[in-house]
């Protein structure tokens, strides 16, 4: 499948620089070791999720110095938080809630991050990702990631993540790469779940046209809507 060869390109390098005019870290290093107490949170989620019809995690993935992706002073783990902040407004109450996993620049485990999932007990996780490719600049597109390994009786990871992937591109106007199962546990956090969890790759900062919209508040609040109208279409699925 070609969007599978794709998607597999862009996470094949670990690490690779780029010199001269470009400024390009690419690691796709989605094992996370950092720390952090997230109990305070995890309490004040469990009282506020009370609120809500249908609750969502959103994993801004990476954070601190896990950085991930990173080109021209692009970073991976501000553009998932910007687009986490984007979705944790469009809560409603009575509806749906989304709650935030890291809330600011810092390092968390996934080990945390997955006790923290299994604590609270969310109808779903939202694991937010930006990609690149260092082999070719001209791959772009969105991807949506899924364990295939869970499964939920009626409708699957890899439907959940089908219903996502089209919302997603459709409210961008982008390109559908596909979904992709995550054989190779390339997403650690997706195989320490027991919810409905999908990974989002929205995009890749190795294309310039794709990071110049990535870094606009208005298209991560597109890519933010999207993302809310597929969660709306796997609420309707699951409840
Ligand atoms: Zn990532």
């Amino acid at each position: 499948m070609l969007t599978g060869i794709i998607f597999g390109i862009g996470c094949f390098s670990l690490m690779v620089r780029y010199s001269a005019t470009k400024s390009v870290v690419i690691t796709e290093q989605h094992e996370l070791k950092g720390e952090g107490n997230l109990e305070p949170l995890i309490d004040k989620i469990l009282e506020e999720k009370k609120n809500y019809d249908f609750v969502v995690l959103i994993n801004a993935a990476h954070g601190g110095e896990n950085q991930g992706n990173t080109v021209n002073e692009l970073r991976e783990k501000e553009i998932t938080l910007e687009v986490g902040v984007a979705l944790e407004k469009m809560s409603e109450e009575g509806e749906i809630g989304f709650f935030m996993i890291r809330q600011e620049d810092t390092d968390i485990s996934n080990e945390n991050r997955a006790n923290m999932i299994e604590r609270i007990q969310p109808h779903m996780v939202v694991d937010l990702h930006v990609n690149a490719d260092a082999m070719n600049e001209r791959t772009f597109g969105t991807s949506v990631v899924y364990n295939e390994r869970f499964y939920r009786p009626g409708l699957t990871n890899a439907g959940i993540a089908d219903i996502m992937e089209r919302n997603l591109v459709k409210e961008i106007q982008g390109k559908a790469l596909g979904i992709v199962g995550d054989k190779q546990n390339k997403y650690p956090l997706l195989s320490m779940l027991q919810v409905p969890a999908v990974s989002v790759e929205m995009g890749y900062l190795t294309n310039k046209q794709e990071a110049d919209l990535l870094k606009k508040d208005k298209y991560q609040k597109k890519i933010a809507l999207g993302i809310y109208k597929g969660v709306q279409e796997i609420r309707k699925e699951i409840q």
